[in-house]
């Protein structure tokens, strides 16, 4: 299944100037869904404890992730979501800043984690998120993606952890 026709391109979105990829039909496309988490299950990340993903696109993969893999789900959210003692992160966004936190207790220290968002765009947000589950003693599996838009060229910015998209755009 070619899951690249599931995405709709929405120009000048949310600003003028991004091309803003539209997961919205593939969401609705039981088929496609089955097809994105399964193909996200199988990519080899080795053994792994944690499934964490960012709010709130990611989530949408990454739950159905860690249930396929039978692990933990841990969210990664914006400020003042998360109730219990967090860890956050400041980060530049493809449009804005913005930051991210996680509970501190959410990763046990030495614990694998795989990392999951919809899109990889400049790459900031995930470099954010890797900063977060290393700062609970966490190790970075890999970061898994449904889109990457290969000319922000994100993946400079994950340094030496294993990325992997379902649709990579060059
Ligand atoms: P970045 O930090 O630039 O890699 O941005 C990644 C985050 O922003 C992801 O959580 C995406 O949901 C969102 N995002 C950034 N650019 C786009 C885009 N062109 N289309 C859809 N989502 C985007």
């Amino acid at each position: 299944m070619d899951l690249g026709q599931l995405l709709r391109d929405v120009p000048d979105f949310p600003k003028p100037g991004i091309l803003f990829k539209d997961i919205t039909p593939l969401l609705a496309s039981p088929a496609g869904m089955q097809a994105a988490i399964e193909q996200l299950a199988a990519i080899d990340v080795g053994k792994i404890d944690k499934v964490a993903a960012i709010e709130s696109r990611g989530f949408l993969f990454g739950m159905p992730l860690a249930m396929r893999l039978g692990v933990g789900f841990v969210p990664v959210r914006k400020p003042g979501k998360l109730p219990w003692k967090t860890n956050r992160v400041e980060y530049v966004l493809e449009y804005g800043t913005d930051a991210i936190e996680i509970h501190q207790d959410a990763i046990a220290r030495g614990e694998r984690v795989l990392l999951v968002d919809d899109v990889l765009a400049t790459g900031g947000t995930m470099a954010a998120a890797i900063e977060l589950v290393q700062a609970c003693g966490g190790e970075v599996a890999a970061c898994l993606f449904a889109v990457e838009l290969g000319f922000l060229h994100g993946r400079a910015r994950l340094g030496t952890h294993p990325a992997h998209s379902l649709v990579a755009l060059a």
